[in-house]
């Protein structure tokens, strides 16, 4: 296994302390090793500060606009109807005469299904709000009965189908879309229509399964507009014909695609097309449209297209839509939308803006190429995008910039990145879990794995599930593959679990000629939120002589570890690199921590009144004495005299002595006897 041979060469100088289950993982590296990762300094970074607030409040944006408008949403929009899940949708076909003057859409809509399962098939759901009229409906040419309610148009077949049949309906529809997934806006004075679906926005202006889990094989969309406009779309163009002062755009997209990524972006756009050379004598097209008196701005962030194209590429396999195109369509909504092959794109976007070009790049890696399956998984969407601009800063400024982004990234408040209602879709783009959090659990795992298990991870992933929809255990269970080992706690811990860990570290050195011992003693003092993490730790200690990195394995309450270092201990750090979300305390303590009688006793409130809380942490299972002795040396309340178990205590003392007598104010010694010493803490009770 994996697991054993990585980690069993590393088994070499260091000790496990026998009570506890921890490990040790000692990695030696030479001091050139050890040095704190320089990159490129942040003074030489542009803006940083500006670019994490900008990032940030755009997170917030896209966060809050994907969730808009659409808290009327119903439970029932969020799952397929059961006649849905017994059909796989091949193909799609919309034939749209869109309309700005009217503000209305017209048209056909084709859907070419199979039957999947053994239950025969009589009628055929597609999801099509209310507020689109369906004037008729045929099943394989012929006329078909059909209801529109709840925003399900349920369709009676022409006849009873089987399983591997193939059903073609077609819808002709018309109706006003306008709302949170279709906008009639202008610029200029000009139409500027848009559409944005995710995640349940398609079915207000196409009749179609509208769920992640089946993507559409092939699309073909016709959209007819005023001519003078131009209409974009996924894909490839085919054609472009006028007839009688309107313009058809003939869009095909024969990438499997989720409903939510199909667009339409219509505006007398300025068409710029360039080429992108993926391998010598390869090409695809390069296409941005977007308003021309905002090239002086957009065009600079633009220009960074090819390179991140090329980046990404290097980083996750090549570009998944070469035989079509990449670009970006500008619209007037205030961030950006992964559209496959055509991002939408703020049209003001101006320097420092990189962020928002990658992240909707990243998506067509993390998003469209493998897509959630629902949006009870959208961070697999989301996080990897947003920890793909920090990978981004890595790539063209050093790991610096990569450690400062996603230190902007930290999210220390509570909730699930899973999220267990799909219909709140408030909760769906939550932007501290789903786009923050998620992007630190992508950062997590990167270290946990290592860098070449990490992008072998990527490559799996991409290559198992490509032009197909997963869930959080699929990724998983790609992770483990490439790891050999159980992953379980970390997803548990980080993707089903709330909170992070509070680490305290106390540290004590003795030197024994050219060698110190250090003991180090971590606790995990976040128990009441999130339990008990485990995570793999880094601990830096910083001798007189060099820098030492060591891996500990920490997946306890209460851990005691033990190493051996060369010269005079200066510092000991936690996690010097930043790759576990936490908060820490660390400290150098001059008891030693392996024979200490509790590894900690804390007194809360101190001064007190009326009552105290006095908690300790027992190293060992044994007989316990807590009793409290006034200044002089008088024994007035015993507060435990049994045996305790191993682990965090907590007794309150009420200033009261063993007759229920209050006694006065003034310094009490409260004592903690094991049977490996004693331990005192002063309390005050005050009046
Ligand atoms: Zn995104």
């Amino acid at each position: 296994m994996m697991l054993t041979s990585r980690f069993s060469a590393r088994l070499l100088v260091v000790f496990l302390i026998a009570s506890s289950m921890s490990c040790l993982w000692p990695i030696r590296l030479p001091a050139s090793e050890t040095t704190p990762h320089v990159g490129m300094s942040a003074a030489a970074i542009p803006d940083p500060q500006e670019r994490s607030r900008l990032a940030d409040q755009w997170h917030q944006a896209e966060a809050e606009a994907k969730s808009r408008l659409w808290t009327g949403l119903l439970a029932a929009q969020a799952d397929a109807t059961p006649n849905q899940s017994l059909w796989d949708v091949v193909s799609c076909d919309l034939d749209l005469t869109v309309d700005p003057t009217a503000q209305t859409l017209q048209g056909a809509a084709g859907c070419t299904a199979v039957v999947t399962t053994i239950e025969p098939l009589a009628t055929l759901d597609l999801d099509l709000a209310d507020g689109m009229t369906v004037s008729s409906v045929t099943s394989d040419g012929v006329p078909a009965a059909f209801t529109h309610a709840s925003d399900v148009l349920s369709i009676t077949l022409d006849r009873v189908y089987s399983q591997t049949d193939t059903v073609r309906v077609v819808v002709t529809y018309q109706g006003n879309p306008a709302g949170d997934a279709f906008s009639w806006s202008e610029y200029d004075s000009q139409p500027l229509i848009w559409t944005l679906s995710e995640p349940y926005g398609a079915r207000t202006w196409w009749p179609c399964k509208d769920t992640p889990d089946d993507k559409v094989d092939t699309v073909d969309l016709r959209v007819t507009v005023p001519d003078g406009l131009i209409a974009a779309s996924n894909g490839t163009l085919l054609s472009d014909s006028v007839s009688g002062g309107w313009r058809t755009y003939h869009w095909q997209e024969t990438h499997p695609i989720a409903t939510y990524l199909v667009s339409l972006a219509i505006h007398p756009y300025t068409v710029l097309e360039d080429v992108w050379e993926y391998a010598p004598g390869q090409t695809m097209p390069v296409v941005q449209y977007v308003m021309s008196d905002r090239m002086p701005q957009i065009g600079k962030v633009l220009e960074a297209t090819i390179p991140m194209l090329q980046i990404l590429s290097d980083g996750f396999g090549l570009y998944p839509f070469t035989d079509e195109k990449y670009g970006h369509a500008c619209f007037d909504w205030g961030g950006g939308m992964e559209h496959q092959t055509l991002c939408s794109l703020y049209y003001g976007v101006t320097t420092n803006w990189h962020f928002l070009i990658v992240h909707e790049l990243a998506h067509q890696w993390w998003g469209d190429l493998v897509t959630c399956a629902s949006f009870h998984h959208i961070w697999l969407n989301e996080g990897f995008a947003t920890w793909s601009e920090a990978y981004w800063y890595e790539q063209t400024e050093g790991e610096a910039a990569y450690h400062q982004d996603m230190a902007s990234k930290a999210y220390y408040g509570p909730g699930t990145i899973y999220v267990a209602d799909p219909t709140d879709v408030h909760v769906i783009f939550d932007h501290d879990l789903t786009y923050d959090k998620a992007s630190w659990v992508v950062h997590m795992l990167r270290s946990v794995l290592g860098d070449e298990d990490f992008f072998a991870v990527l490559q799996a992933w991409r290559q198992k599930f490509a032009y197909r929809s997963a869930t959080t255990a699929d990724f998983q269970q790609v992770c483990e593959q490439i790891w050999g080992g159980d992953l379980g706690w970390f997803f548990q811990e980080w993707i089903y679990g709330e909170y992070f860990p509070r680490y305290d570290t106390r540290w004590y050195a003795r030197s024994a000629g050219d060698s110190t011992a250090v003991e180090l003693m971590i606790r995990q003092t976040q128990q009441n939120l999130g339990g008990i993490f485990t995570m793999p730790l880094t601990i830096r200690v910083v001798t007189d002589q060099s820098t030492w990195d060591r891996r500990l394995w920490n997946d306890s309450e209460a851990q005691l570890y033990q190493l051996t270092v060369a010269g005079t201990v200066q510092d000991v750090v936690l996690d010097p690199d930043n790759w576990v979300l936490h908060q820490s305390t660390c400290s150098m303590t001059d008891v030693p921590l392996a024979s200490a009688p509790a590894y900690i006793m804390r007194t809360w409130p101190n001064p007190f009144n009326p009552s105290t809380t006095i908690s300790f942490d027992l190293p060992a299972s044994g007989p316990v004495e807590l009793a409290v002795y006034d200044l002089k040396g008088r024994r007035v309340r015993i507060l435990v005299s049994t045996r305790r178990e191993a682990g965090s205590h907590e007794v309150v003392w009420d200033g009261r002595d063993e007759r229920g007598h209050r006694l006065p104010s003034g310094i009490y010694i409260c004592r903690l006897s094991t049977v490996r010493g004693l331990l005192t803490r002063k309390v005050t009770l005050v009046e």
